[in-house]
């Protein structure tokens, strides 16, 4: 009787154990990574700042503020709306590491779906977290999903409807941010965060908004712009800069039958000018191979090339693939243009940045050269 007692003990002290080791090691993975501020920012707020109700939940997440000297014009850039998009978030942290504004303010939001990032997408084996050296050590960063946490938000319906306009969709885009805009107070996690974040375009009244996102090289709309009828006079001119510069990109106008995304709904219900751009992320398309952390960095895979030969895909596939250093050369430069463009034609919405490096830089460098040192 006493040895099956001791036992018993043992085995529960053993399990108790286990789910402790276990447990810490999951909250590990939902820890976010550190992103080091440069010289350039001034302020960092939080976004709960415009909607108190997102206080105390991962929706409150962090706006970085570079705001210059001289007034002028504003950008915001929005990283991370779908976590599993690295191109985006990554452009957003290069900036705040970065970036030093003389004139006008730009607004950074790395982590735009914040939960997004608690979590990777169930069933697709991508890598929690990828690595990136850089000249004072290894960096690590977070692969994500692309839609909120269950945890956040759950159950999902069987059917979405948009609440302004009453579209349907399946019910899993429910947790898609890029579905919920403008979104409202009362609604639902997701919807509460497009809301914060419409909200503060206002207050701010910035002047545009730029929403990163990646797709598998097998989407039509890649390497491509998407902007609202209000910013087609820019977008345009940016889009034919762009091709100057030997930088393949498309320029798509925001569908007026397709609700919920940043370029239709940000651009209809502020006066912000609404663009996305897409750059091509073989990790999330359907046709890949082996799906790890190579694949996240290289862009490189075999099956693209194959699909390319075939006529299959929507963007040039070579044995070079795709590195994350050049689709984050790709947004930094379209960027660069389009606040550019903006105070060309309105010089009242002028602004002037340093230190943001060119496609080349970031091309030829790769992105650690731009990373600061864990302090
Ligand atoms: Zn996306």
């Amino acid at each position: 009787m006493k040895g099956n007692k001791t036992t018993a003990i043992i085995l529960i002290g053993l399990a108790l154990a286990t789910a402790f080791f276990a447990g810490r090691e999951f909250l590990k993975m939902r820890e976010p990574e550190p992103i080091i501020k440069g010289v350039g920012v001034t302020e960092v707020q939080k976004l709960s700042q415009y909607f108190p109700d997102l206080k105390g939940t991962n929706g409150d997440t962090d706006i970085y503020i570079l705001k210059g000297q001289e007034p002028g014009g504003s950008m915001l850039v929005l990283g991370g709306t779908h976590p599993n998009e690295p191109s985006g978030f990554m452009s957003a942290v290069v900036l705040i590491e970065n970036a030093k504004v003389n004139k006008g303010t730009l607004y950074v939001i790395p982590r735009t779906n914040q939960s997004g990032f608690t979590h990777n997408d169930p069933q697709e084996g991508s890598p929690q977290r990828f690595h990136i050296k850089t000249k004072d050590g290894e960096r690590w960063f977070r692969y994500g999903s692309r839609a909120t946490n269950p945890l956040d938000q759950w159950p999902d319906p069987d059917v979405y409807i948009h609440a302004s306009s009453g579209q349907q969709l399946s019910g899993n885009e429910t947790r898609n941010l890029n579905r919920a805009y403008p979104g409202r107070p009362d609604g639902t996690y997701t919807e509460k965060v497009a809301y914060a974040i419409t909200e503060m375009i206002k207050k701010n009244k910035i002047n545009m908004t730029v929403d990163l996102h990646e797709a598998s090289p097998e989407y039509p709309v890649i390497n491509a712009i998407v902007s609202h009828d209000r910013a087609m006079p820019i977008t345009s001119q940016v889009t034919m800069n762009l091709e100057f510069e030997d930088i393949a990109i498309g320029l798509e106008p925001s569908p007026k039958t397709l609700r919920g995304l940043t370029h239709r709904e940000l651009g209809d219900y502020t006066d912000t000018y609404a663009v996305l751009m897409e750059t091509a992320n073989p990790a999330q398309g359907r046709l890949r191979g082996k799906t790890n952390e190579a694949l996240i960095l290289t862009g490189k895979d075999k099956t693209y090339v194959k699909a390319q030969k075939l006529g299959r895909l929507f963007v040039p596939f070579t044995e070079d693939g795709h590195p994350l250093e050049q689709r984050v050369a790709r947004n930094i430069a379209a960027l660069t243009e389009l606040k550019n463009v903006m105070g060309e034609l309105e010089p009242d919405k002028v602004i002037e940045i340093d230190y943001i490096p060119t496609y080349s830089d970031l091309v030829e460098k790769g992105l650690g050269e731009y990373l600061n040192k864990a302090n």
